[in-house]
Order: C-alpha cells, then structure tokens, then sequence
C-alpha cells in the first residue's frame, strides 16, 4: 500500500482543505512513491498564519536565544539517531545513490543544523560611536515569517540551508517542497516536531509550484522569500515578491566551468572532474558541466577521462555500489534526451553515452554522457541540461580559458586544475562566480558562503553571511541630554 502523507500547519497533520492529494513517483520504478496532500492557496495561508502567529507570541518569540540553540541542537542529535532512515527515504524520493544521501547529503545537512544552533545565541548588534549626549546602538531581530521555495536535487540539505538560519535567527518558517520530492522534507520536519519545536514555527505545504508555491511567494503576510531552483522560477518568484516589496533570496541555475591546466595532476584532475559533473546524475546546481581542457593534454587527459566514465555504476540507488542513480523523473529524462539531440544536430561530438540506461532498469536512469569538439556557443554549452552530460571544450591558455569560462549569463561555481599557485589565485580572482574550487570541486561546507552572482541569483547561504538574510537590522537613538529637543529654540 502506497504511504500517505498530510500538509503539516501549526503542529498538526492535516488533509488540504480541497481534499486533493498528488503523487509522488519512486524514479528507479516509475511507481508511486507516496500519496501526498496537494495545498491550495487557502492552506498556504492557513500555514502563513500559524507561522504568524508563533512569531509574535507564544514560546517560540519568547524563547531565550540560548534555549532556542539547545532546542536546534537536540534535533541535530534525533537527526543523526535517525539519518540512516532519511537517507533510504530520500534515495526513494529522488534517486540519489544511498552512499550519497547516508555518507554526503545527511552529515553534511546535519552539520548545517549544528552550525546555526550555536551562532543561535551569538547574534548581536553594535554600539555606535555617539557623542556623550546619546546613545546609538543596534539590534539584530529575526526578520519574521519566512517562506521558503525548494528543489528536488538535494530536497533536505537544501531545505536545512534556509530552515536552520531563519530558526536560529528566532524566524518562523513556512516551507514549499519540490513536487517530485515532499516525503523526506515532511519525514524530517516530523522529528523537529517530536524534539519539541513549538507549533506554527515549522509549517509545511507540499503542492505545485504554480499554485501553493505562487500563493507563497505573492502573500502579504510572508517577510521574505528563500528560493532554490531555476533561473526561470526565480523570475517569477521576484515578480510575485514585488506585491509586497518582500525580499528575496535566490539560489538559481548555473552552467559551471571546470578548467584542467597541462600543469595539473592528471589524475586528480579526471577524477574530480568526474565527481564534479555526474555526481547526484548531474543534477547540482554547481556541477562542472563545462569542462575546459589544456589543448597541450587534450588527448591524454580525455582518454583517461573516457575510461573511467565507461565504468560508472549506474544502477539502483539504493545499492551500496551504485555511482549514479535514475534521474528524478521522466520529465527530466525527456529534457536531457532532446539536449543531446540538440548537441548532436549542431555537431558536437557524442563520445559516449548518449542514450537512456534501460539496462539499468525500467527507472528513469541515463548514462553518463561525453561531448567534445564542443565549442562554448553551442546550446549545450550555454543553457542548463541537469542532468549527467558533459560538454568538453579546448582552450589554449589562461587568458583563453578565463574569456571563455566568464561567457556565459550564469556566475555560480568553477573549477581550477594546476599546480602553479599563483595561476589558482589568479583564476580564482578572474572567474566570475561565487565559489571557486582550486584543485577540487563540488565540496561545501557549513561555514563557507555559498550563492551565486549574474543570472545564478544573489543572496549567500550557509556561513556567518547567511544569518545577515535572517535578521534585519534596527537603529535605536537615545537622547541623553536633558534639555530635550529644541526646534528653532523653541
Ligand atoms: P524549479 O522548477 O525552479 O522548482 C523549484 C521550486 O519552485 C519547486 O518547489 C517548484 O515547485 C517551485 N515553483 C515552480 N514554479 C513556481 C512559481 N511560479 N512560483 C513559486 N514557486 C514555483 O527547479 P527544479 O527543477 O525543482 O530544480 C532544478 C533547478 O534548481 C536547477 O535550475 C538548478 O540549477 C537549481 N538549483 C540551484 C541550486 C543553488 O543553490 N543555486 C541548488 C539546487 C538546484 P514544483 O516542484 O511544483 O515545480
Ligand atoms: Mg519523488
């Protein structure tokens, strides 16, 4: 029997107020996962209530900072007593292979919730310089209700970017997952229940974007918007933002370069440029989807490459020797099958892969995918595919390796590949992204600040930066002097 699940508002389970459910597919079967409560906009606003209403009053507002980091820390420890369990159900959900979710995906989001439950207590404000006859100093207060958008590619560690700051901060929180990805996203807000996180301050609303996800982003009584996703949804999302002037914060879309000098170890190189693209099957956000090889090393470096691409496990996820997993659904396979016959009719080179991975199983799996004699105008080098196709260019020397990275409408990540230390650093300051790995890739962590710039949003997660997009920032002015406010002496 398929599992059911319900809308999660102000600590209660309950049915959408329409009675309508959706499904949620398990993408290694193409069968039904779970059967999902589907929120309207008059859910939406019953959870953006409750968020208010835990705001203003009740435990949550009156929670001392330290409590509430203790509070968040006693999650994080159900989170690891649990993890092995969300791994499975979030493998189920989306795809990814388990050694990801239980070994990278849940110790990396658990470590985020641990992270922001000790800066809980260590948000200040400053005392300003102020002459002897005031007083001017600021407060740093959580900014209120937040409504947060997610993705399916990493459905908890993206939601845990934005609920463990907003919570830290004493925010209240109303959460929208991806369609093809509600059940792990309820499965963990169920344990921050169980810990003992008051009612109304975590709200869930699975439905679709177009309509639970709209009413969110357009609602009067939401203070700010954190999105993941597409570029495309971001416009939108800033577009329904603007009703009521609420900020946004947007993790969106990238087309990441990753760079191989002819001075780099070849072999890190071709396995962290492995990494870098068909890890989660190609669906990062930050994944290294141009790779740009030394013209010196073409040759040596592909052959290697090729051949280690050749003998990636793809296969069910929830096999300890699985590398890659299905993609997430069959909308996906379908768009990643019509960009590799776009690859191919503007004549880049298939060099292997190319097809869908039926051998795999009846599931929506792909097989890791090469194109070179790829030049950076081609549409596969230009628009996001998400899924595991690389396309491979040639680039003569530095100089020609920066142009071509930076020509392109999205800033998120890049990779450098050298061993000269000077030539890092000044890559690192020429390509115009948020993150740049220097000999590495795709690696995070909770401290380090992680967003985009150009058409891959704004906004910083993770990192001390992330917390400034859950506080606001108040100026008190305190007159000291006695004689009071003279206007004109009067
Ligand atoms: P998406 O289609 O943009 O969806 C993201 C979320 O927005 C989903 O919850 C979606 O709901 C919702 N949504 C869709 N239309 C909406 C609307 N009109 N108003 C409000 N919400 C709406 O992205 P996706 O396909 O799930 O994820 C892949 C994309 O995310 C890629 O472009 C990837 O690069 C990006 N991403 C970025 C980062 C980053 O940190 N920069 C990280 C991961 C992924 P539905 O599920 O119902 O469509
Ligand atoms: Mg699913």
């Amino acid at each position: 029997m398929d599992k059911k699940y319900q809308l999660f508002i102000n600590g209660k389970w309950v049915d959408a107020l329409s009675g309508k459910t959706f499904k949620s597919i398990n993408p290694a079967t193409g069968e039904v996962n779970a059967v999902v409560a589907e929120a309207g906009a008059e859910d939406v606003d019953l959870a953006v209530k409750a968020a208010r209403q835990a705001f203003e009053s009740g435990p949550w507002a009156n929670m001392a900072p330290g409590d509430r980091g203790r509070l968040l820390y006693k999650v994080a420890q159900a989170l690891w007593e649990k993890a092995d369990m969300l791994a499975t159900i979030e493998s189920t959900d989306n795809g990814l292979p388990i050694n990801e979710t239980k070994h990278i995906a849940m110790p990396a989001m658990i470590d985020v919730l641990e992270f922001y439950a000790g800066l809980a207590n260590k948000v200040q404000g400053a005392t300003l310089a102020s002459p002897s006859d005031r007083l001017n100093y600021t407060l740093k207060e959580p900014i209120g209700v937040i409504g947060a958008i997610v993705p399916w590619n990493f459905p908890l560690m993206l939601t845990m970017w934005k609920l463990a700051p907003a919570l830290a901060a004493g925010n209240t929180i109303v959460i929208k997952p991806a369609e093809q990805t509600p059940v792990s996203i309820l499965e963990m807000v169920k344990i921050f229940h169980e810990v003992g996180i008051p009612d109304g301050v975590i709200n869930v609303v699975p439905g679709y974007g177009s309509v639970a996800g709209e009413a969110l982003s357009s609602h009067s009584d939401i203070d700010k918007i954190a999105f993941t996703g597409s570029t495309n949804t971001g416009r939108l999302i800033m577009q329904s933002a603007s009703k009521n002037l609420k900020p946004v914060s947007l993790e969106l879309g990238g087309k990441s370069p990753n760079i191989v000098f002819d001075d780099a170890n070849l072999e890190n190189a071709v396995n962290g440029s492995m990494f870098g693209i068909f890890f989660a099957q190609g669906q990062v956000c930050a994944s290294g989807t141009r790779l740009f090889v030394q013209e010196s090393i073409y040759d040596k470096f592909m052959d290697s490459f090729v051949n280690k691409i050749q003998s990636i496990r793809v296969g069910n996820p929830l096999d300890q020797l699985t590398q890659m997993g299905p993609q997430v659904s069959q909308q996906q396979l379908e768009q990643i099958q019509r960009y590799v016959a776009v690859g191919l009719e503007q004549g880049a080179n298939l060099v292997t892969g190319g097809e869908r991975n039926l051998k795999a199983g009846n599931g929506y799996y792909f097989t890791p995918t090469v194109f070179d004699n790829v030049t950076n105008e081609m549409t596969i080098a230009r628009e996001e595919i998400f899924g595991p196709v690389i396309s491979v260019i040639r680039f003569k020397d530095e100089e020609d390796a920066l142009r071509k990275a930076n020509d392109t409408i999205y800033g998120l990540a890049a990779g450098v590949w050298t061993n000269d230390i000077k030539r890092g650093h000044r890559m690192a300051r020429g390509l115009k992204t948020g993150t740049v790995w220097v000999n590495t890739y795709s690696l995070l962590d909770s401290a380090a600040p992680f967003g985009g710039k150009k058409q891959s949003g704004f906004g910083r997660e993770l990192g001390l930066e992330a917390m400034d997009m859950y506080t606001s920032t108040k100026h008190v002015w305190v007159d000291l002097n006695e004689q009071g406010l003279n206007w004109y002496g009067v």
